[in-house]
């Protein structure tokens, strides 16, 4: 369990102001002249020693990613994009970042732009998250202010602008290359990959896109020392994580918890256990709707982190925790997230195009009871038909849990087969 001293947000709860004063008293924008004056390489440096990985669901080295920005501008300038485009289903962590702790991503993205040298950084901000970029510009605004921003920020001789875009509302702008796509102005649609953005991303320059969970962790990481970070949680999973609770259980909440955590820890001690008890529980989605489902044997023992899950078929993701009970009709959850990523899917490759309309429309008729036994087999191969063959990863956003369902739930389906059609409700 996380010490309290090991805590970085510690007003992930909103007890206190986002205001720059008492941001400060947080230990915000603490040394930061000094941080940068150790250099760009000083920074990755420490990065790297953390072992710091993405936490927007892919889990990236961040040092390495920054490692692969120019050293040396061809001509061309360099940026640095921050997502908050966080729109997967169960997901709320940058939403409390961004409305009690902004200047925690404001002061991370200085240093961030800094070590990439990136001297603009833009923040896409989710359109439906109004507050929150509200909140978001009136931290900028103050951070201007007082020197932290703008030209010789905090005193260091850099020169940083620092942007809010909003978007527009569509799920597709949370993949990097069609977020770029949409803050240049055009419909978000992922782009084919290579180029990566670190060779050609916003505007065609080098630009390095990170959520904004792992920007704001960056200056306490460089404060505290990238050996400190690596001492908590697993080697090669390390620090400390925020984990959306969602579902059934008692108390749904954002809670920054060690990585590594158990699942069962995890939603006992701080989520105040599975509504009617442990035993009531049926599955848990561990990472945001597009990772496998895990059945109640599984949750017993599994830790809450990226190699843990990873071996057993799932993922940490967003670490977005979504509880379902014994209540749950989870054939249902599932063609419902199904019919999620069909309405979201970009529509610019065959296979997830086709593919996440067939597979809501096979779902449904597995709900209703009224496909036949062959189809599940069918589904899956469809399902693995559009995993790995896409543009971008919402094709297997789309197929993975449909293939969870069909891995620990086989059994839930023949029932329903078996017991016929049901009557639409
Ligand atoms: Fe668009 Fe889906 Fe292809 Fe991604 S996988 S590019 S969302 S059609």
């Amino acid at each position: 369990m996380l010490r309290d001293q090991d805590r970085i947000f510690t007003n992930l709860q909103g007890i206190s102001s986002p205001t720059l004063k008492d941001a400060k008293l947080r230990g915000d924008w603490d040394q930061t002249k000094s941080l940068l004056a150790r250099g760009r390489d000083w920074i990755i440096e420490e990065l790297d020693r953390s072992c710091l990985r993405g936490r927007g669901g892919a889990g990236f080295p961040t040092g390495k990613k920054w490692s692969f920005m120019p050293k040396v501008s061809d001509g061309r300038p360099s940026y640095f994009v921050i997502n908050a485009d966080e729109s997967e289903p169960g997901t709320c962590k940058d939403r409390d970042i961004l409305r009690y702790e902004p200047h925690k991503l404001i002061e991370g993205s200085l240093l961030g732009s800094f070590a990439i040298g990136a001297p603009v950084a833009y923040i896409y901000v989710r359109g439906e998250y109004v507050r929150e970029a509200k909140i978001l510009q009136q931290s900028i605004d103050e951070a201007y202010e007082a020197g932290l921003l703008g030209k010789n920020a905090a005193g260091s001789g850099w020169n940083f602008d620092l942007y809010v875009h909003r978007g527009a509302g569509a799920y597709i702008c949370g993949e990097e290359s069609a977020l770029l796509e949409s803050l240049e102005g055009r419909k978000g649609m992922p782009r084919l990959k290579p180029p990566y953005p670190a060779q050609m991303g916003l505007y065609g320059c080098p630009t390095t896109v990170n959520n904004v969970e792992t920007v704001a962790v960056v200056p306490t990481i460089l404060r505290r020392g990238g050996s400190w970070f690596a001492s908590i949680g697993r080697p090669h999973n390390t620090g400390t994580k925020i984990f959306s609770i969602s579902g059934h259980v008692n108390n749904p909440c954002n809670v920054e918890e060690e990585m590594g955590i158990p699942l069962k820890e995890l939603i006992e001690k701080h989520a105040g256990g599975v509504r009617g008890g442990w035993d009531n529980l049926k599955a848990v989605i561990p990472g945001g709707s597009s990772v496998s489902v895990l059945p109640r044997e599984i949750c017993d023992t599994v830790l809450m982190d990226f190699d843990s899950l990873a071996s057993f078929k799932s993922g940490l993701g967003t670490a977005a925790v979504i509880v379902m009970d014994q209540s749950t009709d989870i054939l249902k959850a599932i063609a419902n997230l199904s019919r999620f990523y069909m309405h979201e899917s970009c529509g610019q490759c065959t296979p997830c195009r086709e593919g996440t309309g067939w597979m809501w429309r096979m779902m449904e008729r597995i709900v209703q009871g009224q496909a036949i036994k062959e189809d599940i087999d069918l589904l899956e191969d469809v399902a693995g038909q559009v995993e790995n063959h896409t543009i971008c990863a919402l094709g297997d956003a789309a197929a993975w849990p449909v293939q969870g369902l069909i891995r620990h739930f086989r059994k839930d389906i023949e029932e329903r087969l078996s017991a016929g059609a049901t009557p639409a409700i």
